[in-house]
């Protein structure tokens, strides 16, 4: 136990260290990165970088990548924020609409940093129980009056997909402003940008982690209305995307995107491969439009250790809302599939005592 700090700030007392135990492992499907790896010519960029890039400042709020950004998005760049990470949008944005102690609502379950972010800021955090059928609870996550309504399409960890009908009513109907996180996006082909080009009040929140497979350069953006990214953009600050960053999200978004689509249709093909090999074994997989199966496993956490002792890692959900526990199961390349039925084969024979 540490001494706590008579000059820190007390909010922070309750606020842990994002720590999900992951020890490394041979094979780790736990965070739904793209698993083919690099887009080759992000690569390139790397590689021939000039040292400038580095020992100079980056641009003060990337203005060329907002540029390809919003090409890629069917915007224009004054609709764009970026920050490192998704995760720095939302912490951004939640800082510039939030004032202290301002509820943040989000469906439960959904991705574990929206509580962590709203504690960070001083906001008050209300989880809402999504329906049985994976939808949210619209009416009692409008019922908390969020100043910000957090939801996520594809949702993590579930893989469901949002309901245009649900959207475009928490658009109408919310006192505050409507994040939705894409994170997943490409995957689904379904996106809310057209509404967030239309109204003042949806930042749609997107990121270059997943289908880019750019996750340790730390590339997220927003989308929405001018006068709503900027109020983001001023909470982000300048100088946060780092200019290594830049240059290879602009590669990817100018030269990749052949890559970046074949392998986004790989996964999608081989996420409903598992889904198969799955229901084969008798599970009773998620419909997911992510890059990731949500899968419905009794005494989830023992498999996912039994799994490790395997060398693989999968992300178990212990008692999920209507389902109970879950793996949840990043999709790659059909090799590394076979991998991991492998080995959660034996894993659940020792688990469950049935040997195979
Ligand atoms: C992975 C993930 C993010 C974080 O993405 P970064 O851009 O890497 O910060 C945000 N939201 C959801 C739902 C995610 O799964």
């Amino acid at each position: 136990m540490t001494d706590r700090l008579s000059f820190a700030r007390a909010l922070y007392d309750a606020v842990p260290l994002y720590d999900p135990k992951r020890t490394p492992v041979a094979l780790d499907l736990t965070d739904n990165t793209n698993l083919w790896g690099l887009p080759p010519a992000a690569e390139r960029t790397l590689r021939e970088l000039p040292v400038a890039r580095v020992t100079r400042y980056p641009s003060l709020y990337a203005a060329e990548l907002k540029e390809a950004l919003a090409s890629f998005v069917g915007a224009s760049a004054e609709h764009i924020v970026t920050g490192c990470g998704s995760d720095d949008i939302l912490d951004s944005a939640m800082r510039a609409f939030g004032e202290p102690g301002s509820v943040v609502a989000s469906s439960e379950p959904s991705f574990a940093m929206i509580p962590i972010f709203a504690q960070m800021n001083g906001l008050q955090y209300v989880g809402v129980t999504e329906r049985r059928d994976h939808q949210p609870d619209l009416d009692a996550l409008l019922a908390a009056q969020p100043r910000i309504l957090y939801l996520c399409t594809p949702n993590n960890p579930t893989g469901a997909l949002l309901a245009r009908e649900t959207l475009e009513r928490a658009v109408r109907e919310a006192p505050g402003v409507v994040f939705v996180d894409e994170a997943y996006a490409e995957f689904s082909g379904v996106s809310a940008i057209d509404l967030a080009r239309r109204v003042n009040n949806l930042l749609v929140i997107r990121t270059m982690s997943k289908a880019f497979g750019l996750a340790g350069l730390r590339i997220g953006y927003g989308v929405g209305a001018p006068a709503l990214v900027r109020e983001v953009e001023k909470s982000r600050g300048p100088y946060k995307l780092n200019a290594v960053a830049e240059q290879m999200a602009l590669a990817a978004l100018r030269d990749d995107m052949d890559w970046v689509q074949e392998h986004v249709a790989l996964a999608v093909r081989n996420r409903e491969r598992l889904a198969v090999a799955l229901r084969d074994r008798g599970y009773a997989p998620l419909a997911s439009h992510a890059n990731y199966v949500c899968v419905p496993v009794a005494r989830a956490v023992d498999v996912g250790q039994a799994l490790r002792a395997r060398g693989v890692a999968a992300r178990p959900f212990p008692g999920l809302p209507h389902v109970g526990d879950t793996l949840r199961i990043s999709v790659g390349p059909w090799d590394l599939m076979q991998r991991f039925l492998e080995a959660f084969d034996d894993a659940t024979a020792d688990i469950y005592g049935t040997a195979s």
